[in-house]
């Protein structure tokens, strides 16, 4: 069966994590396409200025595209920057251009310069199930505009030595995001990633990241796989360039247990 089951409520990720490299965008490109092709209508949003997501996405990231920069400038609504995606027809994107790299200076004097994503997003069309937003690599205006916009953060690990190095830092910006913006928002989802199987150090880890975060801690573990590496070369999701590869079989089974514990209430 490949369909999987609706949340009880729509649910918003904040996939973040200030360090680069670790599966951000790859985690939203993937388990959002997986979700869509299930049949869930998903919503990701682009707010990284270097736009990997719109292009493993396969949407027009050109400037002057309508894009998440104009959207929090105010001078386009998101339902006029949503593109659909090749890849997967009930899968939207926000995209985002080179544009947004000003953002993050620009919005510093603006008024709501915290709250701008979150009101540009609550106009969203209800129809969607999930929406992600892929957050840039680090902790600025930007990552706190997503924060403010969502209930939930995913946080992808890459099972590597500095793996947990800095992961303080970032959730002491939660709780500062908790404390003072958005009294809803909590860590509700990590997901363990570029996990190799044959060194001792990433069993370790994977080990010390669940005796910490526990249930938090997807079941799934998603294996270092070439084909996940390709698949943005080509405009794609890896669930699209290659189904029935390890990468893709991993993010399949990431995206139910997300679904399953959406449709279950559990955070
Ligand atoms: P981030 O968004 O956190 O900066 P990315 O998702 O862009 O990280 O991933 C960083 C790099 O690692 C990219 O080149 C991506 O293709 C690659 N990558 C991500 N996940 C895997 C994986 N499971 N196996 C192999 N390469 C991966
Ligand atoms: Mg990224």
């Amino acid at each position: 069966d490949l369909t999987m089951p609706r949340p009880r409520q729509r649910r918003i990720f904040s996939v973040a994590n200030q360090k680069g490299g670790v599966g951000k965008t790859t985690t939203t490109v993937n388990i959002a396409v997986a979700l869509a092709l299930a049949g869930l209508h998903v919503l990701v949003i682009d707010l990284d200025p270097q736009g990997n997501a719109s292009t493993a996405l396969g949407v027009e990231r050109t400037v002057g595209t309508p894009s998440i920069y104009e959207v929090l400038l105010g001078e386009f609504s998101a339902a006029e920057a949503i593109q659909t995606c090749p890849d997967a027809p009930r899968l939207g994107c926000i995209p985002a251009t080179i544009d947004l790299a000003g953002a993050e200076i620009e919005l510093v004097t603006m008024e709501d310069r915290e709250t701008r994503l979150k009101r540009a997003i609550d106009g969203v069309d209800a129809e969607y199930d999930y929406v992600f937003i892929d957050c840039p690599p680090s902790l600025g205006l930007l990552t706190v505009n997503a924060m403010v916009a969502t209930r939930e953060v995913l946080i992808p690990i890459q099972c590597e030595y500095y793996a947990l190095e800095g992961l303080g830092q970032l959730l002491r910006n939660i709780d500062l995001v908790q404390q003072h913006l958005n009294t809803e928002l909590s860590v509700s989802t990590i997901l363990l990633t570029m996990y190799d199987g044959r060194t001792r150090l990433a069993d370790q880890v994977a080990q010390e990241v669940r005796s910490h975060f526990q249930q938090k801690v997807l079941t799934t573990v998603i294996p270092r796989s070439v084909k996940v590496s390709e698949a943005p070369g080509f405009s794609q999701s890896v669930m699209t360039y290659d189904p029935g590869s390890r990468g893709a079989k991993s993010y399949l089974d990431a995206a139910r247990e997300i679904a399953d514990r959406g449709a279950r209430g559990v955070q």
